[in-house]
């Protein structure tokens, strides 16, 4: 990997065109619906077919009940930060940085974990209201990130 810099850069930050591609979400046969859904700019959340809870991440058994028939819910793609933290190293190319990676309590009431954007780290708390937005990365992966709900 090639590092290239320019005035007014930060260390170790990459330009774009130089910059390698996100790393890939292991995508198995229990989450492939989600990220089918999020191309489709689609926040998808398993539910249990016998007992209606929802789960995330996708499991085959709901824990419940232990039925293993399920569908998915559309999410309304509105929630609060549950936690979070500011991640600066150790350092990916892929990202930039600091990096705030929260725990979203989605408004169904499950959570999943994602990354914030569109914020200051410093500006981040718990019970932010936030929303998803389906940023593409690439051709090949359209992931669930969330932003602040600007009023
Ligand atoms: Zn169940």
């Amino acid at each position: 990997m090639t590092m290239v810099s320019k005035v007014g850069q930060e260390p170790g930050e990459l330009l774009a065109e130089n910059r390698p591609k996100r790393p890939r979400p292991a995508i198995t046969q229990d989450i492939a619906f989600f990220y089918e859904g999020a191309r489709k700019e689609k926040l998808l959340i398993q539910r249990c077919s016998k007992c209606s809870e929802l789960r995330h991440p996708p499991l085959p058994c709901c824990p419940y009940c232990r039925s293993l028939e399920w569908d998915a819910i559309e999410s309304s793609g509105r929630g609060q930060v549950y936690s979070f933290v500011v991640n600066h190293y150790p350092q990916v190319a892929a990202f930039d940085y600091p990096l705030v990676v929260a725990l979203i309590e989605l408004s169904e009431g499950t959570r999943l974990v994602s990354q914030l954007i569109d914020v200051e780290p410093h500006d981040v708390f718990i019970g932010m209201e936030v929303e998803v937005d389906f940023i593409k990365c690439d051709e090949d992966l359209t992931l669930p990130l969330f932003r602040p709900v600007r009023r």
